[in-house]
């Protein structure tokens, strides 16, 4: 393997002289240069396991080296054309990685990977781009496929701790709810702001979520969008009780049918969504739908 010093801020520097670009703040691009963090990362992502893996964003290709070392195949999917043919370069002799110019935003994951990793179980793995971290974490986990089977991402640490809070604690919310119902997610370690460049304002978590298989899933709700729905209402109305934003985001359900429907499932009606996990949001979507309250 070629000995690229991708870490080093002078090589970067060289890279992006020679390659004519610029860090892409629109991209929420910051590039490791603590040589310790994508070997930490592409290790807690594939171990020694091998397999494919799918990253996201890999910049100039630091962490893309360290999960070509460790996996099978690896595809990665980079929005900023500007970076490809620095990625070819850097890249140029890691011959199981495929590198896709694409916004993952705009990918359909589960056939992209179905080809690239010719049908076999794969892990994401990524330093995400911190302006969209919560849409993609969303669009993984609901369109990443029954082949999916971990997501090793480094976040911003407020959004890690949203994302592993318990039930009741103020970091807990939608993102929180959603994670729980696809895996358990765990925070690994916490990377801070110099270990980029350029520097981001915030300090960063890597976090795992390892995913159940469809039919593991501990929660198993009658209709999934209707659970999904219980849980962005009890959390877009969060300083309403939870009768008043389930009837704000059920307009089918008033408020004294929403209050006794909680009733007739044993919760008080003056329950916040704050205080429920995956398992009540799915119970009261299920009486949502036996009520035939679901439409409208
Ligand atoms: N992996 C590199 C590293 O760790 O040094 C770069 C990480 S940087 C925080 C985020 C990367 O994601 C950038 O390369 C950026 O261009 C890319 N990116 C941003 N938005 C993206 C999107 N929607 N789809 C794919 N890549 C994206």
């Amino acid at each position: 393997m070629e000995n690229f010093d991708l870490c080093s801020p002078a090589f970067i520097r060289e890279l992006m002289e020679r390659f004519n670009i610029s860090f892409r703040h629109e991209f929420g691009q910051n590039f490791l240069i603590n040589g310790a963090i994508p070997k930490k990362i592409a290790a807690a992502s594939v171990g020694g396991s091998g397999g494919c893996v799918l990253e996201i964003g890999p910049g100039i290709g630091t962490m893309t080296r360290e999960l070509s070392r460790l996996a099978d195949t690896v595809a990665a999917v980079e929005i900023d054309r500007s970076l490809i043919p620095v990625l070819e370069y850097t890249l140029s002799d890691c011959e199981n990685v495929t590198v896709i110019n694409n916004d993952i935003m705009k990918c359909d994951i589960d056939a992209l990977t179905r080809d690239v990793f010719c049908g076999r179980e794969y892990h994401v793995c990524a330093n995400l781009p911190y302006y969209i971290t919560t849409p993609i974490i969303m669009k993984l986990l609901e369109e990443g496929g029954e082949r999916l089977r971990s997501v090793t991402i480094m976040i911003q640490t407020e959004v890690a701790a949203r994302i592993t809070a318990a039930p009741g604690t103020s970091e807990y919310g939608s993102i929180t709810a959603s994670v729980a119902y696809f895996g358990t997610a765990k925070r690994l370690f916490t990377v801070s702001p110099g270990s980029f460049l350029p520097a981001p304002k915030v300090t960063s978590t890597v976090v795992r979520i390892d995913i159940y298989r469809p039919d593991e899933r501990p929660v198993k709700p009658r209709d999934e969008k209707v659970m999904f729905r219980v849980i962005s209402a009890a959390f877009g109305q969060r300083r309403k009780t939870l009768p008043n934003a389930l009837s704000a985001g059920f307009p089918a359900l008033s408020k004294s049918d929403a209050s006794d429907l909680l009733a007739s499932l044993g919760y008080d009606p003056r329950v916040r969504g704050e205080a429920l996990g995956t398992a009540d949001f799915a119970k009261i979507a299920d009486e949502i739908v036996n009520r035939g309250e679901a439409n409208g």
